[in-house]
């Protein structure tokens, strides 16, 4: 049975981009603004929800920021002076209007909209509860259930209320939420997804990535901290932690991959750790070239890292075309395999008669891999050695990533010596764990408390996996998953 974790064909897993702003008399035209900065964190779906000092307006729709916010009848029709919204990427089956976010209830206190990044590990066994309570479920989105816990809250306010109903989920969550009174944001107690706080002109913005306050000229404050609530009012910006608050532990995958290079998550600048990710890598797994490729975009930055330090031209060997969506998350097999063959082409006369080192930031299935391999092969290099920014992904991710499930990762069922001969390389060598923590700074990764979620490589989940009837253990989860 495959891996369905879900009530309906919906899944529940996204990678998602949220941004929110208050206090700006054109707030829903700047939170367009914001979510084209984080498109690459979603691109099946975008909404935005705006208050007008009255009422809430609100458009959601399936398809890219450009296409639904850009036009002036659109934007006219959320007035207001504060919005939040969501760009959003659903992992299987045909997505629905029914669960872009963000999602808007009318509660007792009055309306609040609702924008999630991250994935709830007890989302079904909270609904089920929730189901058996009365609750009627509009969507099969796990951040509908913050919703119905919010709505049967007893706390007096609205942020009471939030926070009751987040003291019950398990998982990862980066929230933006929009009341008549305030703007909030909050980060799960571990921080698995990023938050910022940025401002504009005196008008406080939250957003996923940096790169949403520069693409409006917004000044970055901080980062949200893990288990903060922050609300911002007429009275200013209040920030509270009401949560327990474990040992933080940061999705160390934003690095690698998601986050765009211009952002600084966690205080650091997303290029330079990529970069220094390249330069350990080729300390690691040097390799016998005369050239150093990047896989485009994603593995441009360790591509530059890996050569300065193995002291190699970094050359464009291959060339993307920038109208075709990222393979990583494309919907299926099917698009899959054509991505390839859309997204990339070698430029013979850089690559022809040379030994290349290919830099690609993760491997996943291997399929985008053997592709680009046999296209750099045909296009004349005489060697291709691969060279993966990232240690071999071998579990899957609970916390708002879409990974496939353990079968179909090739880290997981092949050795080094198999994944080379799949993917039609000379030599493969992938990036250690202790490199890529050399490689985001500060202390050497501990084994026993890690000061980042690794689970994607290590297996060690910073959550309970309760949806899953799991306390902790990847191995029996991947049993367990394998089983479903
Ligand atoms: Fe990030 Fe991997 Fe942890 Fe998921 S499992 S939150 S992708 S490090």
């Amino acid at each position: 049975m495959s891996r369905q974790r879900v009530f309906t064909a919906d899944k529940l897993r996204e990678e998602c981009g949220v941004f929110g702003i208050s206090g700006n008399e054109d707030a829903a035209a700047h939170t367009a603004l914001g979510l084209h900065a984080l498109q690459h964190r979603g691109q099946e779906a975008a909404g935005i929800v705006s208050f007008d000092g009255r009422l809430f307006h609100s458009h959601r729709a399936l398809g890219l920021v450009g296409d639904h916010f850009s036009n002036e009848a659109v934007i006219g029709a959320l007035p207001g002076h504060a919005a939040i919204g969501h760009v959003r990427y659903s992992t299987a089956g045909a997505p629905l209007l029914r669960n872009v976010q963000p999602l808007f209830a009318d509660f007792a206190f009055g309306g609040l909209a609702l924008g999630h990044n991250g994935n709830l590990t007890n989302a079904l066994v909270l609904r089920r509860q929730l189901v058996e309570q009365g609750c009627l479920f509009q969507s099969t989105s796990d951040t509908e259930v913050i919703i119905h816990l919010i709505a049967r809250s007893r706390q007096p306010t609205v942020i009471e209320r939030l926070i009751d109903a987040l003291s019950q989920v398990q998982g990862a969550y980066a929230l933006v939420a929009l009341s008549a009174d305030a703007l909030y944001g909050v980060r799960d107690p571990l921080g698995i997804r990023p938050l910022v706080i940025g401002e504009l002109d005196g008008a406080p913005i939250l957003a996923s990535e940096t790169c949403a306050l520069d693409i409006m000229g917004a000044r970055f404050v901080r980062d949200v901290e893990p288990g903060e609530v922050v609300s911002a009012t007429l009275s200013g910006i209040e920030s509270i932690k009401p949560f327990a608050m474990p040992p933080r532990r940061f999705c160390i995958f934003e690095y690698v991959y998601f986050a765009r290079p211009d952002s600084a998550v966690e205080g650091q600048s997303v290029y330079e750790v990529r970069k220094r990710i390249g330069a350990e890598l080729a300390r690691e797994a040097p390799a016998p070239a005369d050239i150093v490729i990047p896989v485009p975009d994603s593995g441009v930055p360790a591509a530059i890292g890996y050569a300065q330090a193995a002291n190699l031209p970094f050359e464009l060997g291959l060339i993307r075309n920038h109208y075709v969506g990222r393979t990583f998350i494309e919907p299926s097999d099917r698009i899959r395999h054509l991505g390839v063959r859309l997204k990339h082409n070698a430029n013979r006369s850089t690559v022809a008669g040379r030994r290349v080192v290919l830099v690609d930031d993760s491997i996943v299935r291997g399929t985008t891999s053997t592709k680009i391999v046999a296209m750099v092969r045909n296009a004349g290099a005489t060697e291709v050695h691969m060279r993966v920014a990232s240690p071999p992904t071998i579990h899957s991710c609970f916390y708002g990533v879409d990974t496939p499930e353990r079968s179909q990762l090739l880290a997981a069922q092949n050795n080094l010596e198999a994944m080379a001969r799949i993917i039609g390389v000379d030599s493969l060598g992938f990036l250690s764990l202790d490199g890529m923590y050399r490689a985001v700074g500060g202390a050497p990764r501990d084994a026993f408390q890690p000061q980042y979620c690794d689970a994607c490589f290590s297996g060690d989940y910073p959550t309970l996996l309760e949806d899953f009837g799991h306390g902790g253990s990847a191995d029996q989860l991947s049993l367990m998953l394998e089983e479903r």
